[in-house]
């Protein structure tokens, strides 16, 4: 069956388009956190972020087709469900943070975010980090492995962490400015490059990194760097937005305010949300000079399906919920690799996990390939996950936010049963 279907997939898609697993799955319906195949076999899913308040949720899709029967427009008409909409999601961000620009996907809501600090700066040249990911256009793409100084205006500096640190032997402290020496080394190799400079993208979680342990104060120096220089701060919340860490946005708790915040994934549980969110002197100028428009992003439905996502966050208390069963997680997988040679550390922000495969805890090097046999095994015993980070070696645990403790006991029974089998 599964065969078949894979041999008809690859004649329309053509070879090679990515799937998860050795074996994969085929999906027939879903449940909150649960997915079933096509002979009902469960999956707790703790891998999507995207069906946030749960998979086939009865108040999202009640409010997708009440709206899509009532009208569906494009964004040059007057409509009150996305005003109302924008007005509620900006409700969630810090009071500086007044304006929104929708959007379909995370890639879309960072272009803009681009052109819109390149629009006010004037400038050209962007920091990111070594290990990201952004978007899939021609211009985000190069800021995937991105050189250390490269002629493109995009500018590499290393991702901030304490497992592997750019330089050993230093205190916590000293380690923030030396990651933070980097982003001053990029802004100056701009100015004696030439190339103007435009501001910063990141991830405040350095979620595609690999959800590093991140040496505290470095996303606030990186941003009060960039700023000194007349850049752009952009925090790229596409995964660590919209209560995934146990607050509305990341950005939150670290306790800075960023100059443009960008999401999606989450938005509209799988209906295609994404938002570019910054001040008023930013939006303004951008409104004015591009015109943007996006003939899916703005609408109706969109508005319709992003409230239904915050009332169900805000009704279920998603985002304390987040934070404990986060706490449980973390503390059960503790306890299951404690002493483990090859499962290093777990780390986590809220209701998102990695766990670092490695070679052996002296060397820490990655190992890729046994955190792909984890990630089998783990599905195996009917339960989703997959691998993230720079090296591919951590295996990635997101559940939809809607994961509670009875959820949380299923994974860590096969956690404990994969470990088992791991030896070592
Ligand atoms: N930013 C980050 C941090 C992401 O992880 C992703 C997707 N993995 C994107 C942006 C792009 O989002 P999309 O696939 O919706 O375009």
């Amino acid at each position: 069956m599964i065969d078949q279907h894979m041999a008809r997939r690859d004649r329309v898609f053509g070879a090679g388009s990515p799937l998860f697993y050795d074996a994969p799955v085929r999906f027939v319906r879903g449940d909150g956190v649960w997915l079933y195949d096509a002979d009902g076999r469960p999956y707790l899913d703790t891998y999507n972020n995207v069906p946030v308040v749960g998979h086939a949720n009865e108040r999202v899709n009640a409010a997708l087709a009440d709206q899509s029967r009532r009208h569906q427009v494009h964004s040059r008409y007057l409509d009150d469900t996305i005003v109302d909409y924008a007005e509620q999601l900006l409700d969630t961000h810090v009071e500086s943070l007044d304006n929104v620009v929708f959007a379909c996907t995370g890639t879309e809501a960072n272009e803009v975010a681009i052109r819109m600090a390149r629009l006010a700066t004037g400038g050209e040249g962007f920091i990111t980090t070594n290990a990201t990911y952004h978007g899939h256009t021609t211009a985000l793409m190069r800021f995937v492995r991105a050189p250390r100084r490269g002629r493109r205006g995009v500018h590499a500096v290393p991702y901030p962490q304490r497992l592997r640190p750019i330089e050993e032997g230093l205190s916590e402290a000293e380690l923030t400015e030396r990651y933070l020496a980097e982003v001053d080394a990029a802004i100056a190799d701009f100015a004696a490059d030439g190339v103007p400079f435009a501001g910063m993208i990141v991830c405040p979680l350095f979620a595609n990194e690999g959800l590093p342990d991140v040496p505290s104060g470095f996303v606030r120096g990186a941003i009060e760097r960039v700023r000194a220089a007349g850049g752009v701060a952009i925090l790229d919340e596409v995964q660590a937005g919209l209560g995934r860490t146990g607050a509305w946005w990341h950005y939150q708790q670290l306790g800075v305010i960023p100059d443009i915040v960008t999401s999606g994934k989450p938005m509209g549980n799988g209906y295609p949300l994404a938002a570019c969110v910054a001040r008023r002197e930013l939006v303004e100028p951008f409104r004015a000079r591009t015109q943007y428009i996006n003939t899916f992003a703005s609408t109706p439905v969109q508005g319709a399906v992003g409230t239904s996502v915050l009332a169900e966050i805000r009704a279920r208390d998603l985002l304390v919920n987040a934070e404990r069963v986060g706490a449980v997680l973390q503390s059960g997988i503790e306890r299951l690799i404690d002493g483990h040679d090859r499962l290093a550390e777990v780390r986590r922000a809220g209701l998102f996990l990695g766990v670092e495969v490695v070679t052996d805890r002296l060397s820490l090097a990655p190992d890729a390939e046994l955190a792909d046999r984890v990630v089998n095994a783990l599905k195996d015993h009917g339960v989703l996950t997959a691998r993230a980070g720079e090296h591919r070696n951590v295996v990635k645990i997101r559940p939809p936010l809607v994961f509670n403790d009875e959820h949380a006991e299923v994974f860590l029974q096969a956690f404990a049963a994969v470990v088992a089998g791991l030896g070592g």
